[in-house]
């Protein structure tokens, strides 16, 4: 049978890390795949001292590798939305497979690059994207094909998990743990696309649109990071039983679907209230099976070369016996893909964690339960912590049941107007995650 031929476009940590995996489990990989699978070009634009790339062509111009006539597969592994775009469209309309970790080039431009695929009748590939070795896109698009998915809570960023784990575990400032994580190599030097939740919100509603079968919609995830987070909530919680997450939560109902990345408060007796430092999971609701998890490292270069190794395994088997009749990019053919509605955040019910400092008078408690009374948002519990030393403040932290965001916030600014309240409410979610 005719072999293979893959092109690896960047040998960074992902990409020498696939261009290795493929060198070690050869034989395995192209068993599975039915035919022999080799990497015939590499593009590169510097030496990579970790790859032995003697006998691989290497092309200090990415493009060189989508032009090589031999190449069969282009792995785009160079990150970005330029270049990265122009490379891919430029495979697609020669006819070539591609495969990408790329969460930020398919979170925004992924209708575009599918569309095209479609008109020229290859495939993209993408499960590195999403919780880096998880493969938790083929679970959802062809393991749980016969639920439907009534919503799916992630952990899918793991230098955010590790800071929370941080300040959780040691009572830590969130400045000092980020900068321990750029030291180890976790965090970005310009970290704003963790801890602003940007990185969570790209692979949010990746899993989203494989969830509900809808087309990408990423201008409409809600994104709150987790740099206002105090040692304090994270102690404050855990005296309640939570631990704080940062999760991406993605809902369907009648009213459309929920797309949200923000600090939670989950119960410490659930599974994902363990995942801990730069681990990644996923729970996901299926109406038939239930829940399921999905839990592992989610970046790395070996664990994520393995999904992307994955993905070659399957596009290789499909070129190999000449398959033209495959799984669409997002489930469902794109002319299935149903355009649900977003709920506006303010239609958005959760619990509520709120803290906020009042000053030690009588009379304030009273005043804070009849504002949220009278917003119709009922008080699960509400603690009155000692004053805060040398001072007459005391913190109160009040848990609601569900209440719509726009109520929440109204009341919010209520309490906040009180003159024996100082500073700003802190508010928080809470996410039950039993279905
Ligand atoms: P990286 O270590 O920065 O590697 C990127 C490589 O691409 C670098 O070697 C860079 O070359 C090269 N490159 C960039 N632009 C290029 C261009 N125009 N021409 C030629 N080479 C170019 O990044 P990475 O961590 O491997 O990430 C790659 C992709 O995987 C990204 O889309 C990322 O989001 C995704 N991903 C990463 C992880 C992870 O754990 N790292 C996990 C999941 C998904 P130079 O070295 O010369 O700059």
């Amino acid at each position: 049978m005719k072999p293979v031929n893959i092109g690896i476009c960047g040998l960074g940590t992902v990409g020498s890390g696939t261009f290795n995996l493929l060198h070690r489990n050869n034989d395995l990989v192209s068993a599975r795949a039915q035919a022999a699978v080799q990497v015939v070009h590499v593009g590169a634009r510097r030496d990579h001292a970790d790859c032995d790339l003697s006998g691989t062509r290497v092309s200090r111009d990415i493009f060189e590798v989508v032009r090589d006539p031999d190449v069969d597969i282009v792995v785009e592994l160079i990150g970005g939305t330029t270049d990265a775009r122009a490379l891919i469209e430029e495979a697609i309309v020669a006819g070539k497979h591609v495969v990408t970790a790329n969460k930020a080039l398919i979170a925004e431009f992924g209708n575009e690059i599918f569309a095209l695929a479609d008109k020229h009748n290859v495939a993209v590939r993408y499960e590195a994207a999403v919780a880096g070795g998880i493969p938790i896109i083929k679970a959802l698009r062809e393991g749980l094909a016969g639920n439907r998915i009534e919503w799916l809570a992630g952990i899918i960023n793991g230098t955010g998990n590790f800071i929370l784990t941080e300040m959780c575990e040691k009572g830590r400032e969130f400045a000092d743990v980020l900068a321990e994580a750029q030291v180890l190599g976790y965090a970005e030097a310009d970290p704003t696309f963790d801890v602003e939740g940007i990185d969570a919100a790209h692979k949010l509603v990746i899993l989203a649109s494989l969830a509900f079968g809808m087309p990408l919609k990423f201008e409409s995830v809600y994104t709150e990071g987790i740099t206002q987070l105090t040692p304090q909530d994270v102690v404050y919680a855990g005296e309640l039983g939570y631990r704080i997450k940062h999760l991406g939560v993605a809902k369907q109902s009648d009213a459309g679907v929920e797309l949200r990345v923000h600090p939670t408060l989950i119960p410490e007796t659930r599974l994902l209230a363990d995942v801990d430092g730069v681990k990644n999971a996923v729970l996901v609701e299926g109406d038939a099976v239930g829940p399921t998890l999905y839990c592992g490292a989610g970046a790395g270069g070996d664990a994520t070369a393995s999904a992307v190794v994955a993905d070659i395994v399957d596009l290789a088997r499909d070129v190999a016996i000449n398959q033209s009749n495959r799984v669409p990019s997002l489930g469902v053919a794109s002319d299935q893909l149903r355009d649900l509605a977003v709920i506006p955040m303010a239609e958005v019910k959760t619990p509520w964690y709120l803290r906020m400092e009042a000053q030690d008078k009588p009379g304030v408690l009273s005043r804070i339960t009849s504002i949220l009374s009278d917003a119709g948002i009922s008080i699960e519990a509400l603690i009155q912590k000692a004053p805060v030393p040398g001072e007459t403040r005391v913190p109160l932290i009040v848990l609601t049941n569900a209440a719509a965001q726009g109520l929440v916030d109204n009341a919010v600014r209520s309490i906040e107007a009180l003159d024996n309240i100082t500073g700003k409410i802190t508010s928080i979610r809470v996410e039950a995650l039993d279905g």
